[in-house]
């Protein structure tokens, strides 16, 4: 039996890993959930999952919670950083499912490797912030960390059996997001709806909007030089809009090796959960035959310059990292409050990377120069997005 700990229960990766932990009840007990808004759907998962801790953002969020609870449910509700952190560490836990989005996956899920936790790793904020300093963590503890990110997930797959001296580059499959054939100059009138509107993966909006950017290849890249230790040059970016083909592996006998499967994020959750057996969680193989064929191209970084500047982060390093991903999801939640249009993410992105003198110290920068960078990056991109674009709604 496996302990877990889902962290951001209530999001997209975490109501498909709990789906995933019905189906098997006798492998699979919840220990602790955590989530920020959703009380009436975190109150349904703690009915039925009953963990020893749930956590929430703040005060009222645990009097709310409370409120929806029975009495006598034997759930402890907690809220703050400290309850996010008791959850990433219940000393039962064995492993800790890290599913919140954004930098605020950083504190909990190292917490979480600090204290012998495996992780499943869906943050990829995190390793985008801190991965020298995490994957020293992980290695100095012990700690195995499997990617949830369906593309690591796929080169996760895709080395296992092979010696690392044979691998030669990785393909990151990108399905290009609902933009792929859009001029820049039409992004401007880009709303809200069109961007959350993904052609293959259904995700939370945070992530929905990155794909549109297509930011989110770009965080994928810094990800997987840390996770697999690969410089960025031996990665490689690839349009691929049937989103089968999930990443390749090239070896240096020119060999390629490509993990595949439908579009669902079931199949990585369950086999970072699971590795190395595979559950059989009901997802089909695709219909090759109905999908005729699959397609690939390289993608078009003028246009969508989010995923230069990430590039472009990945190879300053220091705390430049951590700054791009700060200031984009400022940008980001300004969009998506109608404050800022689709074409103006990437200049406060960039605007903020050009205030930034990263932090090159000798070695890794430390965590509080990670956090230092990443809310002097929040508070600059707020800056730069001084002029309201329409009113907010909704
Ligand atoms: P989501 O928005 O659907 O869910 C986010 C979860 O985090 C919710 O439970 C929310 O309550 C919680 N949360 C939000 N802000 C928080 C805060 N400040 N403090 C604590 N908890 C907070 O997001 P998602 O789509 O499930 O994505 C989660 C993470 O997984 C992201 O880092 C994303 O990049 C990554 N990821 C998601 C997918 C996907 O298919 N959804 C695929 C690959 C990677
Ligand atoms: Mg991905």
């Amino acid at each position: 039996m496996m302990n877990l700990t889902i962290l951001g229960a209530t999001g997209s990766i975490g109501q498909n890993t709990l789906s995933i932990v019905d189906t098997f009840p006798d492998r699979f007990t919840v220990r602790a959930l955590t989530g920020k808004n959703n009380l009436d759907l975190l109150a349904r998962q703690i009915i039925r999952f009953s963990p020893d801790i749930a956590a929430v953002f703040d005060e009222d969020g645990a009097a709310g919670l409370e409120k929806r609870l029975p009495s006598g449910c034997r759930t402890e509700v907690l809220y703050g950083q400290d309850a996010y952190i008791a959850a990433a560490t219940h000393p039962d836990v064995d492993m800790v499912v890290s599913a919140m989005v954004g930098g605020a996956g950083l504190l909990p899920t190292l917490a979480a490797i600090q204290a012998k936790k495996d992780i499943a790793l869906a943050n990829k904020e995190t390793l985008v912030m801190a991965g020298d300093l995490v994957m020293a963590a992980a290695r100095d503890n012990n700690v195995r960390i499997l990617p949830v990110d369906s593309e690591h997930s796929a080169v996760f797959q895709c080395i296992a059996g092979n010696r690392r001296t044979d691998l030669q580059k990785i393909f990151l499959t990108a399905s290009g997001g609902p933009f792929l054939h859009r001029s820049k100059s039409d992004f401007a009138s880009i709303t809200v709806e069109d961007a959350l509107a993904h052609p293959t993966w259904q995700m939370g909006s945070k992530i929905s909007i990155d794909s549109a950017t297509m930011m989110n290849k770009g965080l994928e890249v810094i990800e997987a030089g840390h996770l697999f230790d690969l410089p960025h040059e031996s990665i490689e970016v690839l349009i691929h809009p049937q989103s089968i083909v999930h990443s390749m592996v090239a070896f240096r006998d020119g060999s390629v090796i490509a993990q595949m499967g439908i579009p669902d994020m079931k199949g990585a959750i369950a086999y970072a959960l699971s590795h190395p057996e595979r559950l059989p969680i009901g997802v089909a193989v695709p219909d090759f035959p109905g999908l005729g064929s699959l397609s690939f191209a390289s993608p078009d970084m003028g246009t969508f310059s989010c995923l230069a500047l990430a590039f472009k982060a990945g190879e300053v390093g220091g705390t430049m990292p951590a700054v791009l991903n700060a200031a984009n999801e400022i940008a980001v939640s300004a969009f998506l409050e109608r404050r800022i249009g689709f074409d103006q993410i990437a200049g406060v992105i960039e605007g903020t990377m050009e205030r930034h003198q990263p932090l090159m110290a000798p070695g890794i920068p430390g965590i509080k120069d990670i956090l230092s960078a990443d809310m002097w990056a929040r508070k600059t991109a707020q800056t730069l997005i001084c002029k309201p674009k329409g009113k907010a709604t909704a």
